[in-house]
């Protein structure tokens, strides 16, 4: 049984890192982008939404960008029992880092500490200026498209608001990244969960991860670049997997 190894491994683990991807909030009913279901399998011009250039030029894309920023399914997603299971590993002391692609915030919903959750695609919480680089809090901002601005200004410099999440065109948060790599040079154990692990730098975590020596365990539905690189590759589905696994570990 190879979720038996993998159970008997986390045991033995004192510094997990847990790479996540959409797939962990899948359960949550918020669908994923590149799956046989996901969202820009099925309307490819969705992508077009999460594509800075597109987005700075066109006024009509950002007032689209706006109205899909209301009608979110994460703002009515709960946690599901793979965040929670995770929460659990932090609670037995095994819980290094939470390196998500996810920007729902449900892992911190869930209950895992907000100091160990590196969100390397970014918030959907936050809203940041393209202009000044101002933050502000995405509820403040639907607020006032509720209100009546279908593509609300900043109010410092009148320039260009979007979401605090990493478009396609647009550079990563360097702490973020640096965080993210001494997460997964530092475990002992990477956890890759719901991840497709094709988007770079995310997928590199991977091979930083095993060039540390630290052992790899992929769970995922679908087969990933990184199965042959992995100790152990698990295909159950996650909100099943996840809880036995850490039900091995023990406290
Ligand atoms: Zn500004």
């Amino acid at each position: 049984m190879t979720a038996q190894r993998v159970g008997a491994w986390l045991a033995e683990s004192w510094a997990v890192t847990a790479l996540t991807g959409a797939g962990v909030s899948t359960d949550s009913g918020i669908p994923d982008f590149r799956g046989p279901d996901g969202v820009w399998t099925r309307d490819p011009q969705a992508a077009r939404l999460s594509t800075l250039q597109a987005y700075v030029e066109d006024p009509a894309l950002r007032r689209l960008a706006w109205q899909r920023r209301r009608e979110h399914p994460a703002w009515s997603a709960v946690p599901n029992a793979g965040h929670r299971a995770l929460v659990e590993l932090e609670r037995a002391g095994r819980l290094l880092a939470i390196v998500t692609q996810n920007i729902d915030g449900l892992h911190q919903r869930a209950g895992s500490s907000p100091e160990r959750v590196i969100e390397i695609h970014g918030t959907m919480y936050e809203v940041e200026c393209l202009g000044c680089g101002g933050r502000t809090t995405m509820r403040e901002v639907l607020d006032r498209v509720a209100a009546g601005e279908p593509d609300p200004a900043c109010r410092d410099c009148g320039g260009i608001l979007k979401s605090a999440t990493i478009s396609f065109g647009q550079a990563m948060d360097g702490a973020s990244l640096r965080a993210a790599i001494d997460a997964a040079a530092g475990c002992d154990l990477l956890l890759a969960i719901g991840t497709s692990l094709t988007v770079h730098p995310a997928a590199a975590l991977v091979e930083v991860a095993a060039g540390s020596g630290a052992r790899v365990v992929i769970v995922n539905a679908s087969p990933t670049p990184y199965d042959d690189l992995a100790d152990a590759v698990l295909r159950e589905p996650i909100g099943e997997v996840l809880p036995a696994l850490v039900q091995l570990v023990g406290t």
